[in-house]
């Protein structure tokens, strides 16, 4: 995404329908999981509840969030296709504000996991599994 920037908002929306549902139209996926707190995972990706996974937030803006917003969300049930970027970040905060957002987010999952220099490699190794599906 910080190459090609967010997809429009047109995509983002039919992304998040596709997730989350729409009247009328279609059910909501029943991969979609959401939490108390009003937050939506994908429940069949593997991705984990991380800050990048993150589909959307019940009553927030699609700004506060980037999964939906990637050229390709990495839908495992193939609901969404990739779509080219609209070479702007403007929709998820800025390229700058995006850049600091997915830093955080990733120095908080190592902090959190209990990374240090002598097991970055099985850390890197578990990553690799997960997005190529092997967890
Ligand atoms: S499987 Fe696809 S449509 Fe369903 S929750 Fe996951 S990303 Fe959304």
């Amino acid at each position: 995404m910080m190459r090609e920037g967010a997809v429009t908002n047109e995509v983002y929306e039919y992304r998040r329908g596709v997730c989350e549902g729409v009247e009328g139209l279609n059910p909501p996926c029943p991969f979609n999981k959401g939490k108390e707190n009003g937050e939506h995972y994908c429940d069949k990706c593997g991705c984990g509840e991380r800050k990048f996974a993150l589909l959307y937030i019940d009553g927030e803006p699609p700004g506060n969030t980037e999964r939906l917003h990637m050229p390709d969300p990495q839908c495992p049930m193939y609901a969404m296709r990739r779509m080219p970027g609209s070479g702007s970040l403007k929709s998820v905060g800025g390229r700058i504000k995006q850049l600091k957002k997915l830093l955080v987010a990733a120095k908080e999952e190592v902090v959190s996991k209990g990374v240090t220099e002598k097991n970055t490699n099985e850390y890197l190794a578990e990553i690799e599994g997960a997005s190529n599906g092997n967890t």
